[in-house]
């Protein structure tokens, strides 16, 4: 399979792919053609592991790369949960089910594909005979920082410097950065919004200047971001192997069509499981859940993209995002894979802030997609009424989520499709938000809240989390968004 940019030019190879995270034109990396999974296919992966089903659906992107090296690096990837199944399906009401992505090392669904990642990184500088050292540049609004951290710590040949918005994430996840071991990592907060904060990095990765500069330091760039392929196709396999799951437990038929809702930020997430319907896997609709910053749900619904708007930080700080890059790839393939035209919006985007698609295209986007977004207060309210009605804790960013599920519930009684919920995070990542949400109880410590919601709810705290408290902070850098490449070169040069 080769890879092709969204904005046109070269085709490259899935190592090259991934090594590069993006096109030299600014443009993301999109598989030539999606491979399709028969039923056949799908029945035969009903008896596997969650690593087999994952190195499956892997290789069908990346040649070059082995099915059984996969399989290991998955097998090793997923042995560092805290369940036996990286992602278990939790039944929730009749035909609603939640998909927990929350067991990895860092609490957040990024470990799905962040625990795989280095690895595919590795394979492809040895598939592209690249000798340089590696520098892993990643922008996060919380969760991804943390996740790449933990997969690329003491790797070898690879640096990682994680630049986050400096009051854009929450106590728990700036400490668990703050805090990150490793002789080969690096955090910075960046003065700004997490807009700024990807902006700046982007303008690095595009800039040939730098790129002239860290060659002369024998060092390339690579990105964790979900603009780099690698860390899609790892997403694509759970939305399969959600599915099979209800198969396998007999809630669904091979074959049944199934809803999934997705808590949206950068539009990685619910774009893998659009990758996954366009490879045939029985998906009906697809509910993109946003919060305040409801950009999205406005575009779903008028087909203008428009970010003259008033950017608000929430609860739920992982989808406190105006510019969703992911969704390029959508615009893509919905242009009918018009590189020109994608290019054009794309360019409209970042000189006027605002691009429109065509009625026709939206129609085609709204065959599959629909958006819907809680406030804060209505956040709060699913996550108490699920709380009480059935006694599941979610976390914020899976309650935005749950009040968009119910939403649907409600305007569409009649309908029986079954709807998996995708719950991002562990409740333990936000507990004092959560707490509030299901007890009313207001405190000002982290750990507190910690303490407070397991009482409440008898969910087993994980540790990495508990053992926060204790951890020396190592980084406490803030830099100018102007001046990132300085504080790359500072790391570099180290
Ligand atoms: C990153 C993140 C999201 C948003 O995912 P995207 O792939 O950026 O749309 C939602 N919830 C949590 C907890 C996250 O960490």
């Amino acid at each position: 399979m080769k890879f092709i940019s969204t904005r046109g030019g070269e085709k490259v190879s899935g190592a090259k792919a991934i090594v590069q995270g993006l096109s030299a034109n600014g443009g993301l990396y999109v598989p030539e053609s999606f491979p399709a999974v028969s039923f056949a296919e799908l029945d035969e992966m009903l008896e596997m592991s969650y690593p087999e089903r994952a190195a499956r659906i892997l290789s069908k992107y990346l040649d070059g790369y082995d099915e059984k090296g996969i399989c290991a690096a998955c097998e090793a990837a997923y042995s560092k949960f805290d369940d036996t199944d990286p992602a278990p399906l939790v039944k929730l009401d009749d035909g609603v089910y939640m998909l927990e992505l929350f067991h990895g090392p860092t609490c957040a669904f990024k470990d799905m594909a962040l625990t795989v990642l280095p690895y595919l990184l590795r394979k492809g500088c040895d598939i592209c005979g690249i000798k340089e050292e590696i520098l892993v540049l990643v922008a996060t609004s919380g969760d991804t920082g943390k996740a790449a951290l933990e997969g690329f710590k003491d790797a070898d040949g690879v640096k990682i410097m994680v630049f986050y918005p400096n009051e854009g994430v929450s106590k728990m996840q700036k400490l668990q950065m703050c805090t990150q071991e490793g002789k080969n990592v690096n955090v910075v907060a960046v003065k700004g919004n997490f807009d700024d904060c990807q902006s700046a990095v982007k303008e690095i990765f595009s800039s040939e200047e730098c790129a002239k500069i860290l060659a002369e330091n024998n060092v390339l760039l690579s990105s964790a971001n979900s603009i780099n392929f690698g860390r899609l196709a790892p997403q694509i396999a759970y939305y399969f192997s959600a599915y099979l799951d209800l198969v396998s437990s007999s809630q669904i038929e091979m074959g049944e069509e199934i809803d999934f809702t997705v808590p949206t930020g950068n539009f990685g997430n619910i774009l893998a499981a659009y990758y996954a319907k366009k490879m045939g896997l029985p998906i009906r609709r697809l509910h993109c859940a946003s919060n305040r910053n409801n950009i999205l749900t406005d575009f779903l619904q008028t087909g203008v993209y428009d970010m003259h708007r008033e950017f608000y930080k929430t609860t739920s700080p992982s989808m406190d995002i105006l510019i969703s890059s992911n969704l390029e790839r959508l615009i893509f393939e919905i242009s009918g894979r018009d590189s020109k035209l994608t290019a054009k919006r794309m360019a409209q985007l970042k000189s006027e802030g605002k691009y429109e698609v065509t009625a026709d295209e939206l129609k085609k986007i709204n065959e599959t997609f629909d958006g819907g977004y809680a406030n804060e207060e209505e956040c709060v309210e699913a996550m108490y009424d699920v709380f009480i009605d059935t006694g599941y804790t979610m976390d914020t960013h899976t309650g935005c989520a749950m009040k968009v599920a119910v939403d649907w519930f409600e305007k569409n009684k009649k309908d029986e499709t079954k709807m998996v919920i995708v719950s991002t995070a562990s409740p333990y990542k936000f507990p004092q938000d959560v707490l509030y949400a299901v007890t009313g109880n207001d405190v000002k410590d982290s750990f507190k809240g910690i303490k407070r919601l397991h009482a409440a709810t008898a969910m087993a705290v994980p540790k990495s989390l508990l053992n926060l408290r204790d951890k020396e902070v190592r980084f406490t850098r803030v830099a100018d968004r102007k001046k990132l490449f300085d504080e790359v070169l500072e790391f570099v040069k180290k």
